[in-house]
């Protein structure tokens, strides 16, 4: 990507100095309010991360300025939602309100609760803010083989995403059905929620590139490639063997792939309609 020297977000608080505290590393993930954030990966074991957290040692320079360079792409990447979505939200008559990005390494406390590193990035509705260990980074490539720069950027966009779903009252909403539905039903819909943060990671990419041309030959296949190596039923084969479509929570690679690429060619938002679309059938096959 194509992103040195641009804007950089303000809206960034940069935690990584401090530690979490408190928290329970190597068990739960995540305290009491695992089903309010939008963690990134669905499907797997987060115990399986628990090797990223231990200790937290002292970086080397060489390794603290390799951390800067990803939170500097980081912020630019932010900028570059935030260019977007208040666009986006101004052709609908609307006001983007932005959301802040918190640095940590680790773990945090969240809005949502304390987290570690192991959950992966997420979204904290309630405090509107979106949650990264740049360490996420690294596991891209060495746990999934994913390559480039191209894929953080797809996971921020997805993140935010989540933030333009909550602005529009959906998480509200979800969060009202959790308490009707089967944690099978609850699922579905999760799933419908994360290929619409997919969708609009993927429409992100498209505007970002129409407004500031950021892309570069094969971003686009290096977020495809992300998309399928964290697909539900890729995580759970990886950790189990096996694949239980009921348990799906963030949609299948080839979904994830679908309709990444759906919001990347379209450019329409229109067109992000997990709902009522959905092909939830295909979760059914
Ligand atoms: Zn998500």
């Amino acid at each position: 990507m194509l992103w040195q020297g641009r804007r950089e977000s303000g809206n960034i608080s940069d935690r990584r100095g401090f530690s979490g505290g408190g928290l329970a590393v190597g068990g739960g993930a995540i305290g009491l309010n695992i089903y309010l954030i939008s963690i990134f990966l669905g499907g797997g074991d987060p115990n399986q991360l628990s090797e990223v957290l231990q200790g937290s040692r002292e970086l080397t320079p060489a390794e603290q300025a390799a951390d800067d360079e990803r939170a500097a792409f980081v912020k630019v990447v932010l900028a570059e939602t935030e260019d977007v979505w208040h666009e986006l939200f101004r052709e609908q008559g609307g006001n983007y309100v932005e959301p802040k990005l918190v640095l940590f390494r680790d773990g945090v406390q969240s809005g949502c609760g304390n987290a570690s590193s192991a959950a992966g990035p997420f979204y904290c509705p309630a405090d509107q803010q979106v949650y990264i260990d740049l360490s996420f980074y690294q596991e891209l490539q060495q746990r999934f083989h994913v390559q480039g720069d191209f894929p953080m950027a797809y996971v921020i966009a997805h993140e935010v995403g989540h933030h333009v779903q909550n602005l529009l009252g959906l998480s509200a909403q979800l969060d009202e059905r959790r308490q009707q539905l089967s944690e099978k039903e609850y699922n579905r819909y999760s799933v419908m929620a994360e290929l619409q943060a997919d969708f609009y990671a993927g429409l992100w990419a498209h505007y970002a590139n129409r407004m500031d041309t950021i892309l570069e030959e094969g971003d686009i296949e290096e977020a495809l490639n992300a998309a399928n190596a964290i697909g539900d039923d890729m995580l759970q084969k990886q950790s189990q063997g096996y694949v239980v479509p009921d348990a799906f929570t963030h949609g299948t690679s080839a979904q994830r792939m679908y309709w990444f690429k759906k919001g990347w060619t379209t450019g329409d938002i229109r067109q992000g309609d997990t709902f009522r679309e959905a092909s939830l059938s295909l979760l059914d096959k």
